[in-house]
């Protein structure tokens, strides 16, 4: 599809945050080229039309900032082969880009697999690596989660990972409690690297004197960080307060109780969540005995967790995060779809190109049956999943 010129009719399209029916996306040099009143279609040929029905849904592709792996392979698996099966598997639900997201291992372990991150990238065929989102491994001991034992901060280590990924790193989710943290923070703040609190046991005050810091983001909230109480409030409430923070949530039923996520729009927004699977490599591949680092992980009916019972990441699906998002916080569907469009894409500085189905940019498309089931997923004008 890259360099011809498509004409995608018929199904409703999320322009200007509204359903428009009647309407054509025309794709062209892997852009969207324009978007017209479908009854011109015959003026705009020749081009191959590609016609759906009246109840599908065409969106923006969908954007996951915290994925660590999916259909078997994980991002620390360290080869171009794992990256190519993670890109390729996202894309059946709509995906066409993500983060590339690590989780803590040895300083020369993360060296390898940012290397072979930023060597692969150029060549993925499905889903975009749009970047690196270093989860740890500057993260607290009490709140590790299904992480390996975190390590003291040091400057010198982020230089040389931001090094090996050749500037691809985006995100670091750090615990600014630790010795060190607010330094990195000030300094990823420099480098234009989001830093976000996350897997930590950082006081409410702590939390804040990394917000003044930079800190200008939170990992799962609410998940692998202090509790609120009404007398030590914690990370998340210097992260629900704060508007310089935006906030990732897993929408699915085992991380967050519905009313929690209900408090998190009311508090934050829609225009500061972010929607992520924080998928590992069981994604696709249903029940059964996987591994997440050097730890065993059991999944059963999707829900992934260690022997010890402790959340390991999810097999979420965005479409379903989407549903789940409107269903248990009263959003509409589409404040839900934006959270995984338009808000990443901002956060990332991407507005220009992705996030939202306009005329000259990067025709990143994803279309919907009645069910939210993926029936096609277009890359930079490139056909990446379905007919
Ligand atoms: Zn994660």
């Amino acid at each position: 599809m890259s360099n011809a010129k498509h004409i995608l009719t018929g199904m409703q399209i999320l322009l200007n945050q509204e359903w428009k029916s009647n309407q054509a996306v025309i794709i062209e040099e892997g852009k969207i080229k324009a978007i017209i009143d479908d009854k011109m279609v015959s003026h705009h040929l020749p081009a191959s039309v590609h016609e759906w029905p009246a109840d599908h849904y065409l969106t923006p592709g969908l954007i996951d900032l915290h994925v660590h792996g999916a259909n078997g392979a994980d991002v620390m698996d360290g080869t171009p082969e794992a990256l190519q099966t993670i890109s390729t598997a996202l894309t059946q639900e709509g995906i066409t880009g993500f983060l590339a997201t690590t989780i803590t291992a040895s300083a020369k372990e993360l060296s390898h697999v940012l290397q072979c991150i930023a060597e692969t990238t150029p060549t993925l065929a499905g889903a975009a690596v749009l970047g690196v989102h270093l989860e740890g491994p500057f993260i607290s001991h009490g709140k590790k989660g299904a992480q390996a034992e975190g390590m003291t901060p040091d400057i010198s280590l982020v230089k040389k990972w931001q090094h090996a990924a050749q500037d691809r790193i985006k995100i670091m989710t750090l615990a600014p409690e630790l010795p060190g943290a607010i330094d990195i923070i000030k300094k990823l703040r420099e480098d234009q690297i989001i830093a976000s609190i996350g897997h930590t046991e950082a006081t409410f005050e702590q939390t804040l004197e990394a917000i003044a810091a930079g800190c200008t983001q939170a990992t799962h909230l609410f998940n692998a960080m202090g509790a609120f109480h009404q007398r030590a409030p914690g990370p998340t409430l210097a992260a629900l307060l704060s508007d310089q923070v935006c906030a990732e949530l897993i929408t699915d039923e085992y991380h967050l109780h519905p009313a929690v996520v209900e408090l998190a729009l009311r508090l934050k927004g829609k225009d500061r969540l972010l929607l992520i699977s924080d998928a590992m490599r069981a994604k696709y591949l249903g029940d059964g005995e996987y591994t997440l680092g050097t730890q065993t992980v059991c999944v059963r009916a999707g829900k992934a967790t260690l022997p010890n019972g402790t959340l390991a990441g999810s097999t979420l699906s965005l479409p379903q995060a989407i549903q789940n998002m409107a269903q248990y916080s009263h959003c509409s569907l589409i404040d839900a779809i934006n959270m995984c469009t338009v808000n990443p894409a901002r956060i990332l500085g991407l507005t220009a190109k992705k996030g939202s189905i306009e005329v000259g940019k990067d025709a990143d498309l994803a279309l919907f049956n009645p069910q939210w089931g993926a029936v096609l997923t277009v890359r930079e004008g490139e056909v990446v999943f379905g007919a």
